[in-house]
């Protein structure tokens, strides 16, 4: 039986100056398409308020304007996803879940369910947070939260999260020059928690206390996180396709 992993890509990764970047987006399809040869994939995708943004300039500082361009740019988004994945003769279902979904045991369940029927049919499911009825992501998280969950509640051993940036590093390689990767973390202290949380860019939302949280809690119930670039996938596609670990973060208890 293939083991099952999540992917995550965060919204720099898949848009560049208010669109869809083509390249970096082909590249991931093509990484995703290999990927699930091996594996049962699940994608956490964001990027729906970028995409949504390149189709309609509202003003992104009203949380009401986010949402609208979330459910604006969703559609388009599973779009992208479904076109460029054809070329490997596979396709894409969407599922929207809010973190109450899995609360709820009932809930959990019924879309455990059917994420499970869609992977036993070879499809990609891709998840996104449903941000009309719910803007705990849209307003920090970023989807790193809600892919933790997704890993935990749908039985999968392994999240990967796609960034702007290549690992977890000692200090904020954006201030620190001389900051270190560090490839390796068995467990996370409680002070990095609870720093700034502070994003990339105007369309990000997460940075890096949001990926420690989302690793932290899969840490805690057994399960380990991936941090690597989105720009650059060789060290994913090294670490997830040739099982060698030579960049990227690993959040993993030691075996
Ligand atoms: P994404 O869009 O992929 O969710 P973000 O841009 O929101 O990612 O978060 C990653 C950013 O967090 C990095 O670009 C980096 O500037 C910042 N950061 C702060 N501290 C660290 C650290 N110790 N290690 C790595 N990145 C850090």
């Amino acid at each position: 039986m293939k083991k099952r992993i999540v992917v995550k890509v965060g919204t720099h990764v898949i848009n560049e100056e208010g669109k869809l970047c083509i390249s970096r987006f082909e590249k991931l399809v093509e990484f995703l398409s290999l990927v699930m040869e091996k594996y049962e994939v699940i994608l956490v995708s964001s990027g729906a308020v970028a995409t949504g943004f390149s189709k309609i300039k509202l003003d992104k500082k009203a949380l009401s304007n986010k949402q609208a361009l979330a459910a604006i740019g969703q559609p388009y988004l599973i779009q992208y996803y479904n076109e460029f994945l054809q070329k490997y003769g596979k396709f894409v279902a969407q599922i929207l879940l809010v973190s109450d979904d899995f609360d709820s045991r009932k809930r959990t369940k019924a879309a455990r369910d059917a994420v499970n029927t869609l992977l036993k049919n070879g499809i990609l499911p891709i998840i996104n947070e449903n941000d009309t009825t719910s803007v705990e992501e849209l307003v920090f998280g970023d989807n790193d939260q809600l892919s933790a969950h997704v890993t935990h509640f749908f039985d999968a051993e392994l999240l990967i999260i796609l960034s702007d940036i290549d690992g977890y590093y000692d200090s904020d390689p954006k201030e620190n020059k001389n900051a270190k990767l560090i490839l390796h973390v068995e467990s996370i202290e409680k002070n990095k928690l609870c720093g700034n949380i502070n994003a990339g860019s105007e369309f990000g939302t997460g940075g890096i206390v949001t990926k420690l949280k989302a690793a932290d809690f899969l840490l805690k119930n057994g399960r380990s996180m991936f941090l690597a670039s989105g720009f650059n996938l060789k060290d994913a596609k090294d670490f997830i396709l040739e099982g060698k670990h030579s960049g990227g973060t690993l959040f993993a208890a030691k075996e």
